[in-house]
């Protein structure tokens, strides 16, 4: 008789799971696992959402200044918008009752998801105001 490794529950041969790591595992412990799996992967979003913010944002005066030249300010602020929505999604997702995903983030993480994305808007306020300076040319 196997003993499901996370709970201690005794378990029949035909009621023995296997964890990714090759533990033996109950089905609700199983179950349990999945659940965390998929928080996981919530909490990896927060943080690529704030790497978009902070990417587009740099992104949108790299494609102003020299990219601009031949397709007018469309572009840069098309990526503005792409910041604009990672940045929502991203504290969004660090906002109070969403601990079920934030608790998977180390200090750290929590840390880089909110200056990513400040940052990142901070770069596509400056691609607005030289974008308002130049008059919004769209040619
Ligand atoms: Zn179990």
């Amino acid at each position: 008789m196997e003993l499901c490794t996370s709970c201690l529950t005794p378990l029949a041969a035909n009621q023995i799971l296997y964890t990714p790591q090759a533990k033996v595992i109950c089905a609700g412990c199983a179950n349990k696992v999945d659940i965390v799996d998929t928080d996981k992967r919530a909490a990896g979003n927060i943080v690529k959402n704030a790497t978009g913010a902070l990417a587009a944002g740099i992104g949108s005066v790299i494609v102003l200044l020299f990219i601009s030249m031949i397709a007018g300010s469309l572009p840069a602020l098309g990526a503005v918008a792409v910041s604009i929505v990672c940045g929502i999604i991203a504290i969004r997702g660090m906002a109070a009752g969403n601990e079920r995903f934030t608790k998977h983030l180390t200090n750290a993480q929590g840390i880089y998801v909110w200056i990513a994305t400040v940052v990142g808007w901070t770069f596509c306020l400056a691609t607005l105001l030289m974008a308002m300076v130049r008059g919004f040319v769209i040619t």
